[in-house]
């Protein structure tokens, strides 16, 4: 703004797409740009390109409440998220890049005994795969987050589980970084190009048809979170995903007030501030699948409520905007990271409500797969066939907080 925008160069190139790449990914969001960066930095792939239907960013990845943890209760769930948060921890200098990563500590709270026993458990798991935690009792609570509703309420709060690495990070920035370094090392990022088709010829992927063309390419990486069942089906992969909105809100803009990100254990609510001052909250899935980016006003109402609920304090704030998500939701609650029936094509779907905290780790363990056929050590559990073999990884059951 000081210049008057002037001399600003573009962060990457525009480049038109090749005839044939070594690789390609399928998808622009978080975890389709950390694969193609750690493709070309980890593997020393650098004749890439990353696919793009709309813009860079234009996804989840730019939607969603920037909730960063590694408080998984699984073993499959909690190494890969701990590695996650570990990438994250030096994500700024590796990208070079302010992604404004902020530990501020998160707050799980719970509201009965029984919830107490299982958050006990949960932060028993957390400590035991080397991540911090701590129980804290009401007072503990009251003393960190002094404006809830503690009495006065439906629910009562009786404590909170503190993950005090757990925080946020600037959700477009994650992808501008990532973008801005794939690029440097000579990833082509090509925006407005989306898939229509994939190419196989003898069960071996060879290609895929694009509305910019075919493009040739060794290895395909499926990459698009919401659209996953979509693409997959290119392939004649049916999975076992399906795709469901995920809404958001954010008010206007506020003094600091909110220094940590909480969330409610007696409905879906969590919030955190943001760095701009909006308070950005969001809630449970509307409930029915639908490929359509906005939400429907039964779960505003629920989230305002619940809300309200835990911080009376909320109902002075002007709500700015809202918008929604789509969710590529597997039955297990877990994702996958895995091959697929056809040589040199690979998955990586089923981030659920909870994708953005696992873009630096998922992006990592996909291009470790792509580039060995091998998959990373974190993500051994993340296997297409568990669903067909009974093998699942229910963290949905074990009644892990969302985002
Ligand atoms: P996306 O950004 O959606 O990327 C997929 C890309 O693929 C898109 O850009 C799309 O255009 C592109 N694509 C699709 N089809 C094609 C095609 N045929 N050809 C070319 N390109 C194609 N997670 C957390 O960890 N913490 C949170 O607090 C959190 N909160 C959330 C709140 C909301 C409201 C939402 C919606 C999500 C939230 N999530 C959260 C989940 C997280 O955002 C997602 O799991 C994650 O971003 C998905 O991966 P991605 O970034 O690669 O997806």
């Amino acid at each position: 703004g000081l210049f008057g925008n002037t001399g600003w160069r573009p962060a990457w190139r525009n480049p038109a797409p090749k005839a044939e790449y070594d690789a390609i990914i399928i998808g622009g969001g978080g975890h389709g740009l950390s694969t193609a960066y750690y493709l070309a930095k980890n593997h020393g792939l650098t004749n890439i390109a990353v696919l793009e239907k709309g813009y860079l960013g234009g996804g989840n990845v730019g939607r969603n409440t920037t909730i960063v943890r590694a408080n998984y209760f699984l073993p499959g769930n909690s190494e890969f998220y701990s590695h996650s948060l570990k990438l994250w921890e030096g994500l700024e200098a590796d990208l070079n890049y302010n992604v404004m990563h902020s530990q501020r500590g998160l707050i799980n709270l719970f509201h009965s005994d029984g919830q107490r026993d299982a958050f006990a458990r949960r932060g028993n798991a957390m400590i035991n795969q080397g991540d911090d935690a701590e129980l804290l009792d009401r007072d503990g609570v009251r003393k960190l987050l002094p404006y809830l509703d503690f009495e006065q309420t439906r629910f009562p709060i009786y404590g909170g589980l503190l993950h005090r690495r757990g925080g946020t990070a600037r959700h477009d920035a994650v992808a501008w970084g990532y973008a801005r370094a794939a690029d440097q090392r000579g990833v082509d990022l090509i925006q407005n190009c989306e898939v229509t088709g994939i190419d196989i010829e003898n069960g071996v992927v060879r290609g895929v048809q694009t509305t910019r063309g075919a493009i040739r390419a060794k290895k395909v990486g499926i990459v698009v979170a919401g659209r996953s069942s979509q693409v997959a089906a290119m392939a004649g992969l049916r999975l076992p995903i399906e795709s469901h909105i995920l809404q958001a809100f954010v008010t206007e803009g506020l003094k600091p007030v909110i220094d940590h990100v909480i969330s409610f254990g007696m409905g879906h609510f969590y919030i955190s501030q943001s760095d701009k001052g909006g308070l950005v909250f969001g809630g449970d899935l509307d409930f029915y699948a639908s490929y359509a980016a906005r939400g429907n006003l039964p779960m505003v109402e629920h989230v305002m409520e619940a809300g309200m609920t835990l911080m009376p304090m909320i109902g002075r704030a002007k709500v700015l905007r809202s918008w929604g998500g789509i969710m590529d939701m597997t039955p297990d609650g877990s994702p996958v990271i895995d091959r697929t029936h056809v040589e040199g094509l690979y998955l990586d779907c089923g981030w659920n409500y909870g994708g953005f905290k696992a873009v630096p780790a998922s992006g990592f363990c996909m291009a470790h797969l792509m580039a060995t056929d091998q998959p990373h050590e974190v993500v051994r559990a993340f296997r297409l066939d568990r669903f067909a073999t009974g093998h699942l990884l229910d963290e949905e059951g074990t009644g892990s907080q969302h985002n």
